[in-house]
């Protein structure tokens, strides 16, 4: 037999495509919460100087204790929980996968909600069982209920608050999904919480079945590719098995103790876009007057869901006047004329106001 990629890749990888990011270059990038501050000229300076010195002829560190410690302190983790590093937290969603993957391993993810948890669940030959969410964007609890029931989930992803929606689930809603997969894990993706009112960070103490990952990326660091997952020992001593060894690069590392020394900057830059998100989301709700074409929904994160009367066509319009969302509209059927954008600098909120005054005018 010829050696080919058909006869040696498994076949539901020949039929996925790679994940597609959309070229951004000139455009205002409001796709991908990424944080749009520039970080300060003495940040920078003492970044510079740090990196420097950072000896690129070794491994890193493959358990950076003082890092683990300066994260633990910084981000109140419980003295007990240890915490797993990953290279951004979809290197954790895959160790979590693979770790589970016994044949006939099931997760569960409330949809729609970060696509990374199920491809990445594929990846590691999980199924993934999708529950949609009200049409209100809380949790189906009656149906995640029965779901649980029938497939058993070693894994439930929740995003909190979620992505693309912005939903912050109530504390009830955590606690009953909680309650409810006692026999697997609970997984809360907590990406956005520099933007959000409520952490479920006390769960980490009173239930045993609850992992809390996060991420540098939101914050601020989106291109150090760092997040971490804070647990049990009991849990993350099995996860770190399937850890590559040296999966926090060097300059990954001297950058998050620098920017963990230094977050009251981006403390500050997560407030400015919290004032913003208020700002654009009224100003955006405005627009739609008298006739409601537009609706906005609450977001507790740093991005704006919004259901439009053509979310393709004001998707193509807005790319056309030089600023990137994302499109949503066949991302879930919940998801259908919806656009997601991200909370930019003022002045970019600004031209995105504008810009969707101009093409609103055509419906
Ligand atoms: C953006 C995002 C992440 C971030 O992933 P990284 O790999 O850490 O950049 C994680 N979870 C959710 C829900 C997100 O939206």
């Amino acid at each position: 037999m010829p050696c080919s990629p058909e006869t040696l890749i498994r076949s539901d990888i020949l039929h996925t495509s790679s994940y597609q990011v959309h070229p951004a270059q000139g455009l205002i990038k409001l796709d991908a919460m990424e944080n749009p501050f520039p970080l300060p000229e003495a940040f920078m300076q003492q970044l510079a100087e740090r990196l420097a010195k950072a000896p690129l002829h070794r491994y890193p560190a493959s358990h950076p204790i003082e890092l683990i410690k300066k994260i633990k302190h910084t981000m109140h983790i419980p003295a007990e929980c240890d915490v797993l590093l990953g290279n951004g937290s979809d290197e954790i969603i895959h160790l979590l996968t693979i770790a589970c993957a016994k044949p006939g391993a099931k997760i569960l993810v409330p949809t729609p909600s970060f696509a990374m948890f199920k491809i990445l669940a594929h990846q590691a030959q999980m199924e993934c069982i999708e529950i949609a969410l009200l049409p209100d964007f809380h949790l189906d609890l009656v149906a995640i209920r029965e779901a649980i029931r029938l497939h058993q989930p070693a894994l439930i992803f929740l995003a909190y608050p979620n992505n693309p929606t912005g939903t912050l689930y109530t504390e009830n809603e955590i606690e009953e999904l909680i309650h409810m997969a006692s026999s697997g894990l609970v997984v809360i993706d907590e990406a956005y919480g520099p933007f959000s009112p409520a952490s479920a960070i006390s769960r980490l103490q009173t239930c045993d079945n609850v992992l809390l990952m996060r991420t540098f990326s939101k914050l601020g660091l989106a291109g150090i590719r760092l997040g971490y997952l804070a647990g049990a020992p009991r849990w993350l001593t099995q996860f770190d098995k399937v850890r590559p060894p040296y999966n926090i690069n060097v300059l990954t590392q001297i950058a998050a103790h620098c920017a963990l020394d230094h977050m009251a900057i981006f403390n500050a830059q997560a407030q400015i876009l919290c004032a913003e998100r208020t700002r654009l989301s009224n100003a955006l709700a405005a627009l739609s007057e008298p006739q409601k074409i537009i609706t906005v929904y609450p977001s507790a994160g740093n991005f704006l869901l919004v259901r439009v009367p053509d979310a393709t066509a004001i998707f193509e319009s807005l790319l056309h006047q030089g600023i990137l969302i994302k499109n949503m509209h066949t991302a879930h059927p919940l998801l259908a004329q919806c656009l997601r954008c991200t909370v930019g600098r003022p002045e970019e909120n600004d031209q995105l106001i504008e810009a969707m005054r101009k093409v609103l005018a055509h419906f």
